[in-house]
Parts: structure tokens; sequence; C-alpha cells
């Protein structure tokens, strides 16, 4: 008999299934539909012998010590600080749009206070910006929106940007100094060796038995199991009995060139007519060393893996169904982007998942009652 059946091998469910595991002795059983452990953020060495991620660029980035602390039992780490061009108007410019995207684009040579003036004039009164167009509008106006923002928006999720939540382009930040950095945190690493090593790490555990290749709905039957923690995508939870979420999907073309370098950083983003969103050169990321170079191309699709839980109001709504049948669920904890729907970066689903064992500690003594919660 296992103490928990856990669904999905990615942060959340490989999270739990360790402290499970090696803070309370429980016995584990964790499956993966897919042939690997390591969920979104699998990488591994292609045929030319270069790390890649199977599933697009993951860089680990957060402000939280607590799960930097956490996650450095299982790995070491490589300092990397992520910076992206945007490829418009047939230039390779800094995005976030910072003070050198502005003068480059438009052949200025404006000081940060001028590039304030500049937007103040270009920016569109939003009284209370609501949607991902409103967000980029009120910031830098119409035009810098419509070069960066709208067509990229429209490719990767296949609506306007005016259908989309704001949370979704406010993850972009506008600065007026020269900072080229994508993410600002405090932490920005990498996972030395990567994260499928950090994933081994992590599951390699007496108590914890991994089996891939193998739906839970095969086997939710057949192995005994005490209390379920899920990490898939929670409509199919339900049997999609109020109806589908949409999860927005990927696909990756992975190509090996027979040149060491093919552009000037890892990723850079094609907001105008191409068909894919990106560009991603994995050796920037983990600074190997190789004659050749490997890249994914992503090109954003309706039908496929869940990849992306597709953030407005009517899909929160429509989650917030399924939230309240998950509460009646009290031997079930669902946890992670798909199963709380929620567009979580990497800490972000490793820190629920911390916090969730916290609240099993403290509400359940060893081998003791049922867990009666979802993860908030
Ligand atoms: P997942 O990694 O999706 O794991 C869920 C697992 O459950 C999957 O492996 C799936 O196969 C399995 N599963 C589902 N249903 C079943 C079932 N019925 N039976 C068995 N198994 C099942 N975050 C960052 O912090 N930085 C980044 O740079 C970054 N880049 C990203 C780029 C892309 C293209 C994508 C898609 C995501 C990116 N993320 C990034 C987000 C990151 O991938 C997620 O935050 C994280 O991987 C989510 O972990 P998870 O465990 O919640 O879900
Ligand atoms: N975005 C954009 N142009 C860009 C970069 C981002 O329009 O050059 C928008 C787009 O809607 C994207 C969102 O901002 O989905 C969030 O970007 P991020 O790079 O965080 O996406 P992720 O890495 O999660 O795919």
């Amino acid at each position: 008999m296992f103490d928990w059946l856990v669904v999905g091998a990615g942060f959340a469910g490989s999270v739990l299934a360790e402290r499970l595991a090696s803070q309370r002795g429980d016995k584990v059983l964790i499956v993966d539909r897919r042939a690997h452990i390591g969920g979104n953020a699998f990488d591994w060495y292609d045929e030319a012998g270069i790390l890649v991620h199977r599933y697009g660029p993951h860089i680990f980035h957060t402000n939280s010590d607590a799960i930097v602390r956490y996650l450095s039992q299982f790995t070491d780490w490589r300092s990397y600080e992520h910076r992206v061009l945007a490829c418009v108007d047939g230039q390779l410019l800094p995005i976030p749009i910072n003070l050198n995207t502005i003068n480059r684009l438009y052949r200025l040579n404006l000081t940060s206070v001028e590039m304030e003036r500049f937007l103040a004039s270009r920016r569109e009164g939003v009284d209370e910006p609501k949607t991902a167009e409103d967000v980029v509008v009120g910031t830098v106006g119409r035009e810098l929106y419509e070069k960066f923002f709208r067509g990229y928006t429209r490719k990767q999720w296949g609506l306007d940007p005016s259908q989309l939540s704001r949370s979704v382009t406010a993850r972009i930040p506008t600065r007026t100094d020269r900072d080229d950095r994508y993410f600002t945190d405090k932490f920005q690493c990498m996972p030395d060796g990567g994260y499928t090593r950090m994933f081994q790490r992590m599951l390699s555990h007496p108590n914890i038995k991994v089996m891939l290749q193998t739906d839970y709905r095969e086997i939710r039957d057949a192995v005994p199991f005490r209390r379920l923690v899920y990490t898939g995508p929670i409509d199919e939870f339900f049997d999609f009995r109020l109806g589908r979420l949409p999860y927005r999907s990927l696909r990756f073309d992975h190509v090996t060139l027979d040149q060491a370098r093919f552009q000037p950083v890892a990723v850079v983003n094609y907001p105008q007519t191409e068909a894919f969103t990106r560009i991603t050169e994995y050796k920037h990321l983990t600074g190997q060393e190789h004659p050749q170079t490997s890249l994914t191309y992503e090109y954003p699709v309706s039908e496929g893996d869940p990849y992306y839980p597709v953030p407005n109001a009517q899909n929160e709504a429509l989650y917030k169904q399924y939230e309240a049948l998950a509460a009646q669920e009290p031997e079930v904890l669902f946890a992670g982007r798909l199963a709380t729907y929620r567009y979580y970066n990497m800490d972000q689903v490793v820190g629920q998942a911390l916090a969730a064992f916290e609240r099993i500690r403290k509400a359940s003594p060893l081998h003791g009652a049922a867990v009666a919660e979802v993860v908030g």
C-alpha cells in the first residue's frame, strides 16, 4: 500500500513526492504519462550531445531564499542572467523595452528623462488596465504595442491581447534605463548539470517509486494508495464535466546546425510576421562548448499537450467551478500549473508545493487523517 499516489513528475509532483518521502517517511508512487521525469522542465543531451530543453527555454529565477535553499539540496548552480532580443523591422532590439530599444529603433539619442517624456507623449490614457492590451498601450503607446506585443501575443495565445487578462503582458516591464536583463530577481541561475539531473536526485529516495509512461487513469484502480496528489489538468481529472478549460499548446521544432553560434543571445523573439514566436539557442543558457549548436523554434498551436493556462475572466470563472469540485475531494491535493490553472513560473510552483507540504504536515500527523484541502 502506498501512502501517496502522485500524478505528474514535474516540479509540483516531484517536490511533494520528495518532501513526503524524506520528511515523513511516507511511501510514494509517482507516475507520469510521459517517458521522463521533470515535466516541462525536462532537458536532455540531443544526438549531437548538446544539452537542450524539450519543452522550450526554462530559465530559473526567484527572489525566494527558501526556494533556492530547498532546490540547492539537489543541484549546484551556474550563474546566468537572461537577455532577450526582439526582431522588429529587421533589427534585433532589447526586450523588455529599454532606453537602448527606443534609441536604436527610432535612431535617437534620448536620455532616461527624455525617454520618460517620449513615452508620456505616446501612452494612451487607460483608467484601470484590465487587459493585456491596456497594460502595454497605457505604458508605451500603440505603435510600440503593435511592433513588440500585438503580433507576438496573437500568435502565442491565438487571442487578441484585448481578450487576455493584464497579467499576461504585465510580466514584461518597461525600463527607461539600459538594463537589458529579462528578469530582475536576485537569484538567476541554471541548474549546473541540468534540470533532469536535479529531478533524478530529488526522486532517488528509497521510499519513492517512479513509473513512467503510465497514465493515472490506467492504474488508479489497480494500485492501492491512501491519498492522491494530482498535478495534471484539473478539467481532465473531472472528465471535463463542466466543459474544457483552454490550455495553449506549442509545437517545438528542434534543430542542430553545423556552426558554433547562431544568434547573439539565448532567445530571440519574433513578434511580427514569422509563424514561430521565438528561437532558443541553448549553449547560451548552459555555457556548453561545442562545435555545433542546437536551437528550438516554438510554434503555438491550439491542440496538443497543455502548456499554458489561458488567463482571462471567462476561463478563471470556469476554473473556479472546477476548484469548487476539487474542494469536495478531501483525499486529493491539487497542485501545479495545470491543476490550479495558474500561469506560474517554476519557482512559484516549487513554492506552492512546499506550502502544500507544510499544510499536510500540520494538518495530518504521520500516516494520519486525510488532507482536506485544495492548494491555493
Ligand atoms: P508540468 O511540468 O506540466 O508537470 C505535470 C506533469 O503531469 C506532466 O509531466 C504530465 O505528463 C503529467 N501528467 C498530467 N496528467 C497526467 C496523468 N493523467 N497521468 C500521468 N501523468 C500526468 N518557468 C520558469 O520559471 N522559467 C522559464 O523560463 C519558463 N519557461 C517556460 C517555457 C515554456 C515553453 C513553458 C511551457 C513553460 C515555462 N515555464 C517557465 C513554466 C514551467 O514549465 C512551469 O512552471 C513548471 O514546469 C510547472 O510544473 P508542474 O509540475 O506544475 O507542471
Ligand atoms: N510578449 C510579447 N512580446 C514579447 C515578449 C512577450 O508580446 O516580445 C507577451 C506575450 O503575450 C507573452 C507574454 O508577454 O505570452 C509573457 O511573456 P513571457 O516571455 O513571460 O512568456 P513565457 O516565457 O511564459 O512564454
